[in-house]
């Protein structure tokens, strides 16, 4: 049995950034991972599903059962999804059993105005019905395991904060037990890149 480690949080609050991290990590200390990335799973799995609560909905729960099923074989499930509804994160919590909940806090003018994907400003200008944060709630983790203040910490604390939090729950071993295997973000991006050529979505670090 292993773990479901859930970034969630507005867009821009760091979920991407921070999984990316921790998933790398984890792959380098030889733990087996997958990273379930909301958007590529929404291009490659969800295509039919748009942005209704219902849609929303099935679409989170889909990432919860897959990583159930991850998860239930030894493989760490990292996702990065917004999961904006605190009944489905609840749902997911009881399906998955050994779930981690990492709220990335964030002010809704700061992810604003940091408007990674430019989306913020569509939303504004109306361009986007349903934008969490915007004209669509976000309700706020109340017990999450984890909050970082991804406003106030920088990426690297943020990181050096789950990779703790995981090891002093002795879900990971620390580094210096590990045999730090080489797996690097380049091997990764080959990774993405033939599942593009495969006409997959592409994650790319
Ligand atoms: P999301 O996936 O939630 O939409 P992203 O990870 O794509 O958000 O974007 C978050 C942005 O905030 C990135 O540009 C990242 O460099 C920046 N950032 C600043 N501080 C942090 C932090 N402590 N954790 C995560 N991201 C941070």
């Amino acid at each position: 049995m292993s773990f479901t480690l859930w970034f969630t949080g507005l867009s821009g609050s760091g979920k991407t950034t921070l999984s990316r991290g921790v998933y790398l990590e984890l792959k380098c200390r030889g733990i087996k991972a997958e990273l379930l990335d909301g958007d590529i799973i929404r291009t490659n799995f969800s295509q039919e599903l748009g942005f209704t609560r219902r849609d929303r909905d099935i679409n989170v729960r889909r990432i919860g059962f897959v990583s159930y099923l991850l998860s239930k074989n030894g493989i760490v499930s990292v996702v990065a999804a917004i999961a904006p509804y605190a009944k489905t994160r609840r749902q997911n919590r009881q399906l998955i059993g050994d779930y981690i909940e990492v709220f990335c806090k964030c002010p809704l003018s700061v992810a604003e105005k940091r408007d990674v994907k430019g989306l913020y400003a569509r939303a504004r200008a109306g361009e986007i019905p349903s934008f969490t944060g915007i004209s669509d709630p976000y309700e706020e983790p109340q017990a999450p395991e984890l909050v970082v203040n991804t406003d106030r910490e920088t990426v690297e604390e943020s990181l050096m904060k789950v990779l703790s939090a995981l090891e002093d729950r002795d879900l990971i071993p620390y580094r210096d037990q590990c045999n730090i295997c080489n797996y690097t973000e380049e091997d990764e991006f080959h990774r993405r890149q033939n599942l593009a050529a495969l006409g997959f979505a592409r994650n790319v670090l």
